[in-house]
């Protein structure tokens, strides 16, 4: 069987794709699912994180799914 733990770390990289941080130890790095399916396991949908980047990354991400929400419930008035 296919270990999906070893899997997983085959795409996390040695150090954060952003700002090119160097961790001393790996728990530092996350990997990130560009396009959140986390069963799109290919190389261009993985994005390795430092954890200070993956905070701004994941906030941004709440910003725009709210933005999609806010057009959702505007469109509803319009009809
Ligand atoms: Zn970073």
């Amino acid at each position: 069987m296919y270990n999906t733990k070893y899997g997983y770390l085959l795409y996390k990289k040695a150090k954060c794709d952003k700002c090119n941080f160097v961790p001393e130890d790996n728990c530092q790095l996350d990997l990130v699912y560009k396009d959140g399916d986390m069963k799109n396991k290919s190389v261009k949908n993985m994005l390795t994180l430092c954890a200070n980047c993956n905070r701004v990354y994941q906030k941004k991400l709440k910003e725009k799914n709210k933005s999609i929400l806010d057009i959702t419930v505007d469109a509803d008035v319009t009809i």
